[in-house]
């Protein structure tokens, strides 16, 4: 299972996500974060492209690992903690 730390970075982030589009506040930020537990507030309903699990089993275990996958994720937390905009 992804381990996620709930840092919320991703949730800011999903401006060029188009599956989230409806999702996005206007500037990038979903607006289902909750800016103070960091944590999601439709999470037991988020969509697919939300979470890693599902994806990976879904679309990307036709191309990748999952350790490949889930180490190309975490790569990616990574940077969005980086430039985190707080
Ligand atoms: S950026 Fe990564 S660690 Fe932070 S909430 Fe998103 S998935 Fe979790
Ligand atoms: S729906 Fe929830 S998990 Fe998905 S981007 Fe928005 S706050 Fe994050």
């Amino acid at each position: 299972m992804f381990e996620c730390d709930g840092c919320g970075e991703c949730c800011k982030n999903i401006g060029h996500i188009d599956e989230l589009k409806d999702f996005d506040r206007g500037d990038g930020i979903c607006k289902y974060l909750d800016f103070e537990t960091k944590l999601c507030k439709i999470y037991e309903n988020r969509p697919d492209i939300c979470r890693v699990d599902v994806m990976y089993k879904k679309i990307y275990k036709n191309y990748y690992s999952k350790h490949e996958f889930f180490k190309l994720n975490y790569e990616a937390c990574k940077i969005l903690k980086e430039n985190s905009k707080e």
